[in-house]
């Protein structure tokens, strides 16, 4: 990146869900390969290529909602295991699994409330890399210890994971929402 070059938020990104369009998926770039399919639509990633079949590849809306589909399916995926790390990592304070909600947000990577247990992470963060999710996912959960950023936030923050704030910088400057 160049100094001064604005990177788009992915929310205001236009996409033609067109062979070679680049998509990106756990930080990485993967260019688009769409295919006709009688099938079931499905996305799966293919060396360098997201391969996508539909059953009209010349409908905008439907690969739009099969590549959709494809990344809260990724989402659930990856994040779960994520979100047991960061509680075999925070193993002092007790933490339990939440009930994990994924929505695609305008203003935030993730959220939690600690009195109803539930713990929301961005969509959009299935685009970024498994770092930077570990990093939003330790964050949630501990607000489930320490609701508001104090001095226990900080400092439980901190301690789990001493180079948070590189993966939070990485964060905002690569992936702006
Ligand atoms: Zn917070």
């Amino acid at each position: 990146m160049f100094k001064g070059q604005k990177i788009t938020p992915e929310h205001n990104k236009v996409y033609r869900y067109e062979t070679g369009e680049r998509h990106k998926y756990l930080g990485h770039f993967y260019t688009l390969s769409v295919m006709q399919t009688t099938a079931e639509p499905s996305v799966r990633i293919q060396g360098e290529n997201m391969i996508m079949e539909v059953n009209d590849p010349g409908n905008r809306k439907q690969k739009e909602l099969a590549l959709d589909m494809w990344y809260r399916e990724q989402a659930r995926e990856v994040f779960v295991p994520i979100l047991a790390e960061a509680i075999v990592k925070a193993a002092k304070y007790c933490l339990q699994m939440p009930q994990l909600r994924i929505y695609r947000m305008l203003d935030r990577w993730g959220s939690c409330s600690p009195k109803s247990k539930i713990l929301i992470l961005n969509l959009e963060l299935i685009k970024v890399p498994v770092p930077c999710i570990e990093y939003i996912a330790l964050h949630e959960m501990i607000h489930f210890k320490y609701p508001s950023h104090d001095f226990g936030f900080n400092s439980a923050l901190g301690n789990l994971m001493p180079d948070w704030k590189q993966r939070e910088d990485f964060l905002n400057t690569y992936y702006p929402i």
